[in-house]
C-alpha cells in the first residue's frame, strides 16, 4: 500500500500551484494535490491527464490529502498570503505528524513566516518559507534557479525585494516606451522592432522580451489597432512593492527608484483625477518650452533611451541589493548577494543577462559598498550618463513624466557627490532644535546660537 503514496504534496491550485504541481509530476515525482475549492482539483487532474500519464493524484479533503503522502511528509502550500496560509496550515497540520514539513511558496510577509516557524515547531513540524518567482511559465521552467537562501523569513524577504526590483524594471521600461512614443513619436510597430533589437544586447531580459511581444499584439475585440492602446492605464498590485519600500524606510536605505515605481502605481490609480487635471494643465504655459525643444533626432533618441534605461536599471538594482544587505546584517542571515543574482538569472520575472554581471561584481568584491562603484559598472555609468541626462532633460522639458529614470539619476548624482547641501540642513536643525552639528575640520559636536550671531 505504501508504494502508492506520493513523494510530496501541494495544496493551493490556482495559477502557481497547478503549474508547479504539473512541473513536479512531469519530472517523475509522484505528487498529491489539494485545493479548498474542489473544482480546481479536477481542473488539475484534467490537465495532468491531457499532458500524459503524470504521477499526480487529486484529493478532496485535507485528511485524505495528507495521508496520501509518504512520511516524513513535505507539503508545499501556494495560497493567497496572510490569513489563507494560516487557515490552510490549520487544516493540514491537524493530520500531520512530527517530522513533517510545510513549505510556503507564496509571496508572504517574512515575519508571518518567522511566527509560523515557531508555531510549527511546537507541534514538531518543520517549516520553510520559499519565495517563488516566474509566474505561470516560470513555474514550468527547469533552469538551475533555486538555492537555500537562509534561515527564518529570509527566503520570503528576498522574494519581496525581488518583486520591488521587478516594479522598478517595469516602471523604467514603461518610461522608455512613454518617451519613445510621446517624445520620439514612435509607433507600436517601431517600438516592437526597437525592443526586439534591445533584447539582443545588454538589456536582454524576460521583461524586454515580453514587452516586444506586447507591442505586436493587435486588438481582436474591435479588429483595429493594437491591444496595448486599449488597456486602461491603471496598474494593480498585491503588496510586495509596498513592503519593499516600507522596509527600505525602516532600514534607512535609499530606494528612490523602487519608491517611484510604487508611487507611479498609486498615481495611475487616480485615473479620473488625472483626466480632470490634464484638462486644467494641458500644456498650459508650456507651448514655448515644448517648441524650443525642436525636432528630436529619432535615431539618437532611441539610442539615448536604451542607455538611460540601462543606467537607471543599475541604480535600481543597487538599491535592492543594499536593502538586502542591510536586512541580512540586522537579522544575521548571511545572505550571499552574488548567489541571489545567480538564481534570479533563471526562471524569474527579472531574469536578465545583466544579472550575471551583478553576480561577478559581488564575486570580485563581496564587501562592495554599492554596485555603482564596482569598476565595471562604474565604467558603464560614466559611458551612459550623458545620454541618460539628455533623455531625462528632454522628457522634463516636454512634460513627460519619468519618475523612475529621474529617481535613478538623482540617486547616482547624490551618491557620486563628495559634498551635499546637507550642511545647510544640519545648520537649520541646530538653529531651531539645537540638534548640534559636526564640523569638517574639528572633532566633536557643536551648537551655535545662530539667531544671536546673525
Ligand atoms: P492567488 O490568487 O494568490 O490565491 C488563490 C489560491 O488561494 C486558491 O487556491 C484559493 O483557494 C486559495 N485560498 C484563498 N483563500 C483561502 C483560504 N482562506 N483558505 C484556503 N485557501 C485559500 O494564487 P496564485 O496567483 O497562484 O499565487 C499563489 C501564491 O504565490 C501567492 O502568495 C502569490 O503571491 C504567489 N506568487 C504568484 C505568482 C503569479 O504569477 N501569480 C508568482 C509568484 C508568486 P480557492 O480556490 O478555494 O479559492
Amino acid at each position: 500500500e505504501s508504494a502508492a503514496l506520493s513523494q510530496i504534496g501541494l495544496a493551493g491550485l490556482a495559477v502557481m500551484g497547478q503549474n508547479l504541481a504539473l512541473n513536479i509530476a512531469e519530472k517523475g515525482f509522484p505528487i498529491s494535490v489539494y485545493n479548498r475549492t474542489i473544482s480546481k482539483v479536477d481542473e488539475t487532474l484534467d490537465r495532468a491527464h491531457r499532458e500524459g500519464q503524470l504521477p499526480l493524484t487529486g484529493h478532496y479533503n485535507p485528511k485524505d490529502f495528507v495521508l496520501s503522502i509518504k512520511k516524513p511528509r513535505s507539503i508545499i502550500i501556494l495560497v493567497k498570503a496572510g490569513a489563507p496560509v494560516d487557515q490552510t496550515i490549520a487544516a493540514l497540520s491537524a493530520h500531520m505528524e512530527p517530522g513533517d514539513t510545510i513549505i510556503d511558496g507564496g509571496n508572504e510577509w517574512y515575519e508571518n513566516t518567522e511566527r509560523r516557524i515557531v508555531d510549527a515547531s511546537a507541534n514538531g513540524l518543520l517549516y520553510l518559507g520559499m519565495g517563488v518567482s516566474g509566474g505561470e511559465d516560470g513555474a514550468r521552467d527547469d533552469g538551475p534557479c533555486v538555492t537555500y537562501i537562509g534561515e527564518g523569513g529570509s527566503g520570503n524577504f528576498v522574494k519581496m525585494v525581488h518583486n520591488g526590483i521587478e516594479y522598478g524594471d517595469m516602471q523604467l521600461i514603461s518610461e522608455a516606451y512613454d518617451v519613445l512614443k510621446n517624445v520620439g513619436g514612435l509607433s507600436n510597430d517601431e517600438l516592437a522592432e526597437i525592443f526586439e533589437e534591445w533584447n539582443r544586447g545588454e538589456l536582454e531580459s524576460f521583461l524586454i522580451e515580453i514587452t516586444t511581444d506586447i507591442f505586436k499584439v493587435k486588438d481582436l475585440e474591435t479588429g483595429n489597432g493594437h491591444l496595448v492602446d486599449k488597456i486602461l492605464d491603471k496598474t494593480g498590485m498585491k503588496g510586495t512593492g509596498k513592503w519593499t519600500v516600507q522596509q527600505a524606510a525602516e532600514l534607512s536605505i535609499a530606494a528612490p527608484t523602487i519608491a517611484a515605481s510604487l508611487d507611479s502605481r498609486y498615481m495611475s490609480g487616480l485615473k479620473e483625477e488625472r483626466e480632470a487635471a490634464s484638462e486644467i494643465f494641458k500644456n498650459e504655459g508650456l507651448k514655448e518650452e515644448i517648441e524650443n525643444v525642436g525636432d528630436v533626432d529619432k535615431k539618437r533618441l532611441i539610442d539615448d533611451v536604451r542607455q538611460a534605461l540601462y543606467a537607471s536599471k543599475i541604480c535600481s538594482y543597487a538599491q535592492g541589493m543594499n536593502l538586502l544587505r542591510a536586512k541580512s546584517m540586522e537579522k544575521g542571515w548571511g545572505l550571499n548577494l552574488g548567489e541571489l543574482a545567480r538564481i534570479w538569472k533563471g526562471g524569474c520575472i527579472i531574469r536578465a543577462v545583466f544579472l550575471d554581471r551583478i553576480k561577478q561584481a559581488y564575486q570580485r568584491n563581496p564587501g562592495l559598498a554599492n554596485l555603482l562603484v564596482d569598476p565595471e559598472f562604474a565604467r558603464e555609468m560614466v559611458q551612459r550618463q550623458s545620454a541618460w541626462r539628455r533623455v531625462v532633460g528632454v522628457a522634463i522639458q516636454k512634460g513627460v513624466s519619468v519618475p523612475g529614470m529621474s529617481a535613478s539619476l538623482q540617486y547616482f548624482d547624490t551618491y557620486r557627490r563628495g559634498r551635499l547641501p546637507a550642511n545647510l540642513v544640519q545648520a537649520q536643525r541646530d538653529y531651531f532644535g539645537a540638534h548640534t552639528y559636526e564640523r569638517i575640520d574639528l572633532p566633536g559636536a557643536y551648537h551655535t546660537e545662530w539667531s544671536k550671531l546673525a
